[in-house]
């Protein structure tokens, strides 16, 4: 029986299933971590989305690439490509690339290396995959999620890419949430270790961490400690997450929502940046 890749509409994510009938539910969406729908699952065959979501993309940084799909599909993951001399990084992925964005991969070298920090990352990883065959990354503690891909290279708790990327196990909210560390512009693709709020302006004012964002789970101390314990080893300036780029949320400040939550309790709410400065 042949088979294709759906996505869930309501959060994104990419089933491959029996192309002769749609996925039964979706496992993201099951998840304790997820929301489900408010009344069924729908889902979207690949062939049906040319033309319904077209991607975009601009510059975030220089060298530092960013796409998405509009309208929004499911949750709006954001795909990031980090262009090296020694063969591109693509880390997380928009949910759909069109042919437009396809070809503009390929002009910005395409990509040698694809990895994710968890399953609300992974959007259309299979279709980035499919069109430039690249070493495909994932912690092996994630790999129970990765059905609608192949990984090719399951990794450990520490895994380095050439001399200027390293990817480190942050754990917490995924097992097996890994997150990835650009020396030269100084940026952590941290998965969903820190949700940031943002101001009408688009800058980030509140920090906070959870297990499961819609059922407001907290993490336990340990994995905060261990959340400490990654952000303190490199000293960045940005983060990127599967969603937003946050600029100026900085490894003061990652370790400053660990310290703030240690000392208060451990809890989901928002905390403001200005609560924070007393911990930097
Ligand atoms: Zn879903
Ligand atoms: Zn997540």
């Amino acid at each position: 029986m042949a088979l294709t890749h759906y996505a869930c509409t309501h959060c994104g994510g990419w089933i491959l299933w029996f192309d002769s009938r749609e996925p039964v539910a979706c496992p993201n969406c099951t998840d304790v971590r997820n929301a489900l729908p408010q009344e069924d699952f729908t889902y979207l065959p690949i062939g049906e989305a040319p033309g319904q979501f077209s991607t975009q993309w601009q510059e975030t940084l220089p060298g530092l690439w960013e796409f998405w799909t509009t309208p929004q599909l499911g949750l709006g993951s954001h795909g990031w490509l980090l262009q090296r001399d020694e063969g591109n990084i693509a880390f997380e992925a928009a949910p759909f690339y069109d042919e437009a964005s396809r070809r503009q991969l390929a002009v910005l070298g395409g990509i040698r290396v694809l990895a994710a920090s968890h399953p609300h990352g992974y959007g259309a990883l299979w279709q980035l995959q499919k069109f430039f065959d690249p070493e495909l990354i994932i912690h092996k503690d994630d790999l129970k999620y990765t059905k609608a891909f192949r990984v090719n290279h399951p990794i450990d708790d520490f895994h380095a890419i050439g001399a200027e990327h390293e990817m480190l196990r942050l754990g917490g909210h995924y097992e097996g949430q890994t997150a990835l560390y650009d020396h030269p512009r100084r940026i952590l693709f941290l998965g969903d270790a820190l949700k940031i709020d943002f101001d009408a302006a688009g800058v980030p004012v509140a920090l906070s961490c959870h297990k499961g964002y819609h059922y407001a789970i907290p993490l336990t101390r340990d994995e905060l400690l261990h959340y400490r314990e990654v952000f303190g080893r490199f000293d960045f300036a940005h983060v990127c997450t599967p969603f937003e780029f946050g600029r100026g949320v900085n490894q003061a400040l990652a370790t400053a929502l660990i310290d703030y939550l240690l000392t208060h309790g451990i809890h989901t709410s928002p905390v403001p940046l200005t609560s924070l400065q007393a911990y930097v």
